[in-house]
């Protein structure tokens, strides 16, 4: 099992999962790593893979730190968490998402209904395979341990953008340039025909308008590397790529 992973600049790699993306964040020296969610429960191997790629290894994940609980970020959390010890961060509002006490997902009922769009029903036929409805609650998902950066590898400081879900969090690395939008905006999706800067479509977020309010705190973010959930790495300004965002989610309604 080989997995895509791309080196995006300093010790920062995007990987591809089967439809969804995860982010390494790696120390100069040595094999110590950030995981920054963790794809579907079917991309395991993949996750796997991708750390060995990078000269890591399950072991020596600091930490997981993750964008929103969905089934496609949180797939291997639990995993990691009950096999390594590895702690599993969010914040402090999508803690008791990630535990299942309540789910903020797309029904397949909704999904259904739009099953009329344009590559719906591939998508579903893929998470569903990719173990996408199985529920991997965290066993104990713990907030952020301070404010700002938090003192990992990457020093990655966590941004709320609530909406998609009510927690939802990015990532900004401000030394790099880095932006990790989970799917608070992300460059592509299977049910989308747009490329570049987007907002997923309306079915997946729990709160749209939120969502949409968002984009103004991802534009206030140095950076000019947008890392997000899914679609491939976008280069240059962040603060233009979720205005783009913005007036694309303004125009579809
Ligand atoms: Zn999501
Ligand atoms: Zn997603």
């Amino acid at each position: 099992m080989k997995a895509d992973v791309r080196h995006v600049t300093d010790g920062t790699y995007l990987v591809h999962g089967s439809n969804t993306n995860w982010v390494i964040l790696k120390e100069k020296e040595g094999d110590a790593v950030t995981l920054i969610d963790t794809g579907y429960p079917g991309d395991r191997e993949q996750v796997l893979a991708s750390l060995a790629q990078v000269g890591s290894s399950p072991e020596a994940v600091a930490a997981v730190l993750i964008t929103h609980a969905h089934n496609d970020h949180l797939g291997s959390a639990e995993y990691l968490r009950g096999t390594h010890g590895t702690p599993v961060y969010l914040h402090e509002a999508e803690v008791p998402h990630a535990r299942r006490d309540f789910l903020q997902q797309v029904s397949v009922g909704a999904v259904l209904k739009n099953s009329w769009r344009p590559g719906v029903l591939p998508w579903i036929v893929h998470a569903i395979r990719s173990d996408g409805l199985a529920q991997l609650p965290v066993g104990t998902p713990q907030a952020f341990p301070r404010q700002g950066a938090l003192d990992l590898p990457g020093r990655p400081v966590p941004v709320h953008t609530p909406g998609h879900t009510d927690g939802h969090c990015a990532y900004h690395l401000p030394g790099l340039g880095v932006v990790i939008s989970g799917d608070a905006l992300v460059s592509g999706h299977p049910t989308s025909r747009i490329q570049g800067p987007q907002l997923l479509p309306d079915m997946f977020h729990h709160e749209r308008a939120r969502t949409v309010a968002s984009l103004d705190l991802l534009a206030e973010l140095d950076g000019d590397l947008l890392l997000p959930g899914h679609g491939p790495v976008h280069q240059g300004p962040v603060r233009e790529a979720a205005h783009r965002a913005r007036e694309l989610a303004l125009k579809v309604r």
